[in-house]
């Protein structure tokens, strides 16, 4: 199977956060990065253990034809496809972590702003315009708040705003209940 595309590490470490250890259900992971080749193309090959139980955890994302420069000061996990890593739902799961730490700062607000432009790319600029259509949430696991939703939008402006009313108008507003 062709390995999924991590557009940038900050990406790839994103998604080894989130994801939990097959043995013991829990997050954690220490190691190591290589470029190999896999199915043909260059990828990126993380590879060690569980920090919770010491399973051996490996994960191989396809990287980008044009790798991505981090000289942006800002929070950037790629460019305006969307993610092949996270889908919609998960990016909100980030947004919605983010922007509710009591002790959050300006690091927390530009995560949570970053993870809501990466849900507007799920969104097709038809529905952006006319605020309905499908909006491919698949594994909404938090329920995210209109509270935390205000924080983000005054946080990110109108996108966010368009976003979120395209999400709604696409039936997803029984997960922000
Ligand atoms: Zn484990």
């Amino acid at each position: 199977m062709r390995p999924p595309l991590a557009r940038t590490p900050a990406e790839a470490h994103l998604y080894m956060d989130l994801h939990l250890c097959s043995a013991c259900g829990d997050r954690g992971f220490v190691g190591d990065h290589t470029v190999v080749f896999a199915e043909g193309e260059l990828c990126s090959r993380h590879s060690g253990y569980c920090t919770q139980c010491g399973a051996e955890r490996s994960y191989t994302f396809r990287l980008p034809d044009e790798p991505r420069l981090s000289l942006e000061r800002d929070v950037v996990f790629g460019g305006s496809e969307p993610s092949e890593l996270l889908d919609a739902g998960e990016w909100l799961l980030v947004a919605d972590l983010a922007a509710s730490r009591p002790d959050g700062d300006d690091e927390d607000v530009a995560l949570a702003a970053a993870a809501i432009d990466e849900v507007l790319k799920f969104v097709p600029p038809r529905s952006r315009r006319s605020g309905t259509g499908d909006s491919h949430l698949s594994t909404i696991r938090s329920h995210t708040t209109f509270r935390v939703w205000a924080r983000v939008c005054n946080c990110v402006g109108e996108p966010a705003q368009v976003c979120i009313t395209a999400l709604l108008a696409g039936g997803a507003v029984d997960a922000f209940a």
